[in-house]
């Protein structure tokens, strides 16, 4: 098959068609419709083989990880998502890599009611970039900085479970369907973009959590002019990594898989403190949770109260207690 039958087949004649989209895949362009109000968000990464995911992954992985990355960065914004693009660099061009693939993207895309639009083929080392079109009621999208002093800090689900089945990525150690839930964590993260219509609701601030927690709230606090106290004993740790608490390692390390562990893809956003009670009651009305890990305060830095409510420093890594 030439480039074209290839896109033909794999993607054109597989993209949904919606009343948004004036043209798709064919073209020299694609042509999107924005609601009435509606402002567009826009965002791109890039996956590289061996950097952000195994050459020797399924190739459903790879899309699914490399669409839900992307997706992730408009979760974070609550903009919701509603195009992609796609541009694939493929060494050669594979029918089997790229039936796997397309099914792991349709999958995702499908499920989600967002459309691929256009895109790139190329021949070169495995690369994906995606670029991720979505929109939000004018005004209403989160950034960075809108953190108050006093704003609840929250974060939307279990933290350290990719980073700890990336370290431990041998089956040996684990029960075999712990293993596979481990794994699916790494491979087949979750956008929190059913979020989106409860954060433009209520949230000051929001980031989505892909190089760690601490590194990722520093954003927030940087943007917004900050400092936090977080409380350790609420940091949500993933429960298998309790359950393989392995070589009797030292709580606080354990911890460090949900403080520095990246790949989460969960959201940490700020709710200001008189809303976060009406907050967590429409959260639980639609079966949904989030954990409020500590409050962002005028003392600048990181503030972290221990399980017996010592201040402790946070190094790079570790901690060092006063
Ligand atoms: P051009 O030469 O104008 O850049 P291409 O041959 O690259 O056109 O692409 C032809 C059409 O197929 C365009 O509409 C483009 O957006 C789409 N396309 C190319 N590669 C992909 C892909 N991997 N996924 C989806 N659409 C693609
Ligand atoms: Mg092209």
């Amino acid at each position: 098959m030439d480039e074209f039958s290839l896109i033909d087949y794999f993607f054109k004649s597989r993209a949904r068609r919606a009343d948004d989209l004036i043209l798709g895949i064919g073209d020299d362009a694609a042509g999107l419709r924005l609601a009435f109000g509606e402002d567009l968000w826009v965002s791109t990464d890039t996956l590289v083989a061996d950097v952000h995911f195994g050459a020797d992954w399924d190739p459903y992985d790879i899309a699914y990880k490399a669409i839900m990355v992307n997706l992730s960065d408009l979760a974070a914004m609550a903009a919701r998502p509603k195009w992609v693009l796609l541009a694939l660099t493929l060494p050669n061009p594979d029918p089997s890599f790229l039936q796997a693939f397309s099914n792991g993207l349709f999958d995702v895309l499908n499920r989600l009611e967002v459309s691929l639009v256009g895109g790139d083929m190329t021949k070169g080392p495995l690369s994906i970039t995606i670029t991720v079109l979505g929109s939000a009621p004018q005004g209403q999208a989160l950034r960075r900085q809108g953190g108050q002093n006093g704003d609840k800090i929250y974060v939307s689900g279990y933290l350290g479970a990719a980073a700890f089945a990336l370290k431990h990525p041998l089956s040996a150690r684990f029960e075999e369907r712990d293993y596979h839930l481990l794994q699916e964590k790494l491979k087949r993260p979750e956008a929190r973009v059913d979020l989106t219509p409860i954060l433009q609701k209520y949230a000051s601030a929001c980031i989505d959590v892909s190089d760690g927690l601490t590194a990722d709230l520093s954003h927030i606090l940087k943007a917004s002019a900050l400092g936090a106290c977080l409380d350790l004993k609420a940091i949500p740790l993933h429960p298998l990594i309790r359950k393989y608490h392995f070589d009797a390692l030292a709580i606080e390390e354990v911890l460090d898989f949900a403080l520095y562990g990246g790949d989460d893809y969960e959201l940490c956003f700020t709710i200001p403190a008189q809303k976060s009670l009406i907050f967590e009651q429409e959260l639980q009305e639609e079966q949904k949770s989030a954990y409020c890990i500590g409050f962002l305060q005028h003392e600048p830095g990181l503030t972290v109260l221990d399980q017996k409510g010592r201040a402790v420093v946070l190094a790079s890594r570790g901690y060092r207690h006063f």
